[in-house]
């Protein structure tokens, strides 16, 4: 059963979300009309590009102080600060630069040039969907713009269990508070969409907790036109790494590379000496071999990338590729009276913390997230054709309850003989115990706001209209048909952990100076150095340790 209910979602996925985002000559998709998604709001805005990438037309070689590899929340961040300093740095960056221009808002463009793998990665089981940016600025340039600051629980937990008490120090902080003025973060952006309205009705009518969510945008609308966000912000309202740190960077004489896959770091008498890599401009016949040479590496690649860039680099610790935490995420579905158009507004306003410590500090949260129509056929069962079109074309109708979960309990990255990275990762008993308090709860706020059908997203069709004993009816069905791999839908938006920082080469993968154990100036700066998963959306929470890593990596140079 678990091989057939995989190749049955390879199968599933594959047509419906080719079927969804495949545009016609005119640029729609034909199906749009009957679920009344207007596609693209006009054609993307002429906005020159202000970053010059190095143009790399042959095999090169190149001297610096310091390669940052990647350049997204981690990358970005050391990039900016450490140009700042008056560092030489190089960032070398596999995906393509990418700004307003290109952000044409159809869904399968941006997720086949802004995603990684197209959007399509997942773990080995396809069990949970791998989303992350791969562009110039990764994934600040397509996510959700939630900034909270590191929850004060989870850094004494981190100090307290993993030996790293300058996580409670005001230094670290001070470094949060930093990053979170330069991208501009602030809560007067949280103008709730539909989605968010709903949301709120349901937890106050539960008397449940629910607040603003911090945002980094300058200038955001926050309306109609709003929601696109996912697949690049086209007003530049967005403060990724892109428009603020590795700008920064450029403009303090910093040279990006982009198009370039790092395949090894160099490790010289156990020390790193430098990166080889393999560009590939966009049209170029073959790719060219870029060798740096550099006083330090940054790796920043993701929590994906970064442990299989060490594996194949000859990097050899007990703990490197383990520990993997996805926060994974998915969503209870309300069929709504009133229109909800839930691809517009605010990409996500508020929140709730109600359920976020069921047992020591691991829980979940509720946030909304936009619903374009690829996102909504994956969470709509295939039970047969005409049924799926029937939930499809409720799509205007069809609020989300979208559940992030504090996972405890973690995967693993491993290499396949390429040394591509291969993703283990399955939902504990522990982890699914919280998944389903979770169902429990949204399926009690949907029906409090008014849902006249509430769905789960589930491989089959299991949903409720409310009345009397009709949840305890759906949740009894939920554990009949069962929330195993590929039985539920998950989407990892956040990555972490599997290059943890802490106290011992024998259990983490750097030490409290985001230094690699026992390899002299190999550094790693993004969501794979957390000790574990964070709680909350995690792009503050990396992007202060990148400054502060900055910090340290300077000062030994
Ligand atoms: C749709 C979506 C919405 C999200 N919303 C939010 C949100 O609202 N708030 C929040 O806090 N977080 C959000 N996140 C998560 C957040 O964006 C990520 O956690 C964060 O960007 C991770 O930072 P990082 O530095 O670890 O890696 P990334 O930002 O993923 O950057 C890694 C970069 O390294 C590059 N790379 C990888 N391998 C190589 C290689 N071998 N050579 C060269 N380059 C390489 C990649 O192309 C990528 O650009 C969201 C993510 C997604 C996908």
């Amino acid at each position: 059963m678990a091989a057939k209910r995989k190749a049955f979602q390879a199968l599933k996925r594959l047509t419906t979300v080719a079927y969804y985002t495949a545009v016609d000559a005119r640029g729609a998709n034909p199906s749009w009309a009957a679920l009344g998604y207007p596609g693209p709001l006009g054609p993307a805005p002429q906005v020159p590009k202000p970053i010059r990438p190095l143009a790399v037309a042959g095999d090169t070689a190149l001297d610096c102080d310091v390669v940052v590899i990647g350049s997204g929340a981690g990358g970005g961040v050391v990039a900016g600060e450490l140009a700042a300093q008056g560092k030489d740095v190089v960032v070398l960056e596999k995906g393509a630069y990418l700004n307003e221009s290109d952000f044409s808002q159809l869904e399968g463009e941006m997720l086949e040039r802004a995603y990684d793998g197209g959007g399509l990665l997942a773990t080995d089981d396809l069990s949970a969907i791998i989303l992350q940016g791969s562009c110039l600025g990764g994934g600040t340039v397509v996510n959700y713009t939630t900034s909270f600051h590191t929850p004060e629980n989870v850094r004494e937990e981190w100090a307290r269990d993993h030996g790293l008490p300058h996580l409670t120090k005001p230094e670290f902080t001070r470094s949060l508070d930093a990053v979170a003025r330069r991208i501009h973060v602030t809560t007067d952006a949280a103008r709730p969409s539909a989605r968010d309205t709903i949301l709120i009705r349901g937890l106050e009518r539960c008397g449940w907790h629910h607040g603003l969510l911090p945002r980094d945008v300058d200038r955001c609308t926050q309306d109609d036109t709003c929601g696109y966000c996912g697949y690049g912000c086209r007003r530049g309202a967005k403060q990724s790494t892109l428009l603020t740190y590795l700008q920064d960077a450029h403009d303090r004489g910093a040279r990006i590379v982009t198009h370039a896959n790092v395949r090894r770091v160099t490790l010289t008498q156990g020390r790193a000496t430098g990166v080889e890599a393999l560009v590939q401009p966009p049209g170029a016949h073959r790719g060219y071999a870029l060798t740096v040479r550099a006083k330090a590496v940054v790796v920043a690649c993701g929590s994906i990338h970064s442990p299989a860039l060490l594996l194949r680099s000859g990097v050899s610790l007990p703990a490197l590729g383990r520990h993997l935490a996805l926060h994974p995420a998915t969503a209870v579905l309300g069929d709504m009276e009133e229109p909800v158009r839930p691809w517009t507004g605010t990409v996500q306003a508020h929140y709730s913390d109600q359920f976020a410590d069921l047992d020591q500090g691991y829980g979940f949260k509720f946030e909304t997230a936009p619903m374009h129509p690829s996102l909504f056929a994956l969470a709509v069962p295939w039970e047969s054709g005409a049924a799926h079109k029937q939930a499809m074309t409720r799509l205007s109708q069809t609020t989300l309850c979208g559940i992030l979960l504090r996972d405890r309990d973690g995967g693993r990255v491993r290499v396949d003989r390429a040394g591509n990275p291969i993703v283990r990762y399955r939902l504990s008993r522990y982890d699914a115990g919280h998944m389903r308090r979770a169902f429990a709860a949204a399926g009690e706020l949907l029906e409090a706001a008014g849902a006249k059908e509430i769905s789960l997203p589930l491989a089959r069709r299991v949903a409720y209209r409310p009345g009397p004993g009709a949840r305890e009816r759906w949740l009894s069905e939920l554990d009949r048909v069962g929330m195993g791999p590929n039985q539920m839908l998950l989407v990892t938006f956040h990555q972490m952990a599997s290059c943890r920082m802490g106290a011992s080469a024998k259990t983490s993968v750097v030490d409290a100076q985001h230094q690699v154990w026992n390899v002299p100036r190999l550094y790693v700066a993004d969501a794979s150095v957390f000790p574990t998963s964070s709680g909350v959306n995690p792009m503050l929470t990396i992007m202060g340790m990148a400054h502060r890593a900055a910090g340290i990596i300077g000062a030994e140079l």
